[in-house]
């Protein structure tokens, strides 16, 4: 089928039209008519190779909500007409320990789990083409189920930002009536508040921006306490049993170590290019760990979608159309210090995706 996307030939472009081909579903395959999809930072990273792992062609995008079209032979949880959702993978081994128990985020197959966009697929090795597109085809043990009380506009940012401050949340054991740390409230790190809320904890965001306070206090915070503001973390210190760390580049650990408790975990979901040197000693001392976490497993995102429709948590979503994804990257790299997640319009693009024809660079066929 004929696809129109968004996309970057390199990390100097900005993204542009782009035209390709992807195949039907085959066995056990699902086709998506893509309706949204979220910006998620990542994308950014990803497009302007940040993490220096690019594979261009990029099309990225990987909080998609969409409508299925078609499904191959043996398909059976999902038909014609279903609002259904693909999250950051689309395949794994299915084989190894890690799939068999529920994460196939940490799939320890030959290839790993294969990523919605810039992951290779077995068995060709070519690159992965996201939800910057207008259809994308998937596998159905990787394609969620959309519940119904969530908007569907609301829906695509759970799948990324929410799995990612979900599951720490659940692996780390964050109790009711523990106090549940973030630090960097943007697209993630809002979720994290709605959801720790949602799971008993009290919940204490860490931002720079004072102009963030009312709409953080607003999505149930407990407290914001202005990163920036030494006075105000030192009254902090030591009061955390749990840190979810979002901030997207490399910063300094060392403010954030002295916030938590003995015994207690942070949690770093955002930078993942290099932090300054800190000090171990306060670690030692309380015996303090320093984790990482990625995203989830595919039981554990329908959970947290499922977690989000009963408890009505939604993102705070900004629509826009794919032509201002250029400027929406600007806003998350000069800091997103406004709008909390922005969401493609797919459905829009579609109408003028047509009228592209000649324009749109025409790229060769992602593995899917
Ligand atoms: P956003 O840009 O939406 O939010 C990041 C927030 O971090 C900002 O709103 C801001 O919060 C704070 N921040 C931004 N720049 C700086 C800076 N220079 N210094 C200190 N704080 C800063 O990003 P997302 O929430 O979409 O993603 C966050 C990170 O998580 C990204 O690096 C992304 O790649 C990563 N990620 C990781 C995943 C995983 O599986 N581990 C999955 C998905 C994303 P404030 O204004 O409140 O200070
Ligand atoms: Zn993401």
């Amino acid at each position: 089928m004929k696809v129109y996307g968004y996309g970057t030939q390199s990390a100097e472009q900005d993204l542009s039209p782009v035209v390709f081909e992807r195949q039907d579903p085959k066995d056990g395959e699902v086709a998506i008519k893509i309706t949204h999809c979220g910006v998620c930072h990542s994308d950014l990273h990803q497009a302007r190779n940040d993490w220096g792992n690019t594979m261009y062609p990029c099309v990225p995008g990987h909080e998609i909500v969409g409508v299925v079209t078609t499904v191959g032979k043996g398909v059976e949880k999902f038909k014609e007409g279903d609002r259904v959702g693909v999250g950051c993978m689309i395949d794994s081994c299915l084989d190894c320990p890690s799939c068999e128990s529920g994460e196939e985020n940490y799939c320890r197959g030959p290839k790993g789990c294969t990523l919605t966009y810039n992951g290779t697929k077995n068995p060709d090795g070519s690159n992965t083409y996201g939800g910057y597109s207008t259809d994308i085809v998937v596998r159905e043990e990787f394609v969620l189920r959309v519940p119904e009380a969530l908007d569907p506009a609301s829906a695509g940012p759970i799948m990324c930002a929410g799995i990612t401050v979900y599951a720490p949340m659940k692996h780390w054991n964050l109790e009711e009536g523990q106090t549940l740390g973030v630090a960097g409230i943007g697209g993630l790190g809002h979720m994290a508040v709605a959801i720790g809320k949602a799971l008993g904890a009290r919940v204490v965001a860490f931002t720079r921006s004072e102009d963030k306070r009312e709409e953080i206090l607003s999505m149930g915070a407990d407290e914001v306490v202005i990163s920036t503001d030494a006075e105000a973390m030192e009254q902090a210190a030591q009061s955390l049993d749990l840190l979810i760390n979002t901030i997207p580049v490399p910063h300094d650990l060392e403010p954030y170590i002295q916030l938590m408790k003995p015994d207690s975990t942070i949690v770093v979901v955002g930078n993942m290019i290099k932090f300054p040197e800190f000090s171990p000693g306060p670690l030692v001392f309380n015996r303090i760990s320093v984790a990482g976490s990625l995203i989830g497993g595919i039981e554990e995102t329908q959970e947290v979608l499922d977690l989000c429709a009963k408890h009505q948590i939604t993102p705070n979503v900004k629509m826009i159309e794919m032509d201002q994804v250029n400027e929406v990257f600007e806003t998350l790299a000069a800091g997103n210090d406004g709008d909390f997640r922005h969401v493609i319009d797919i459905d829009k693009f579609r109408e003028s995706a047509r009228s592209l024809n000649g324009s749109a660079t025409k790229v060769e066929a992602p593995s899917r």
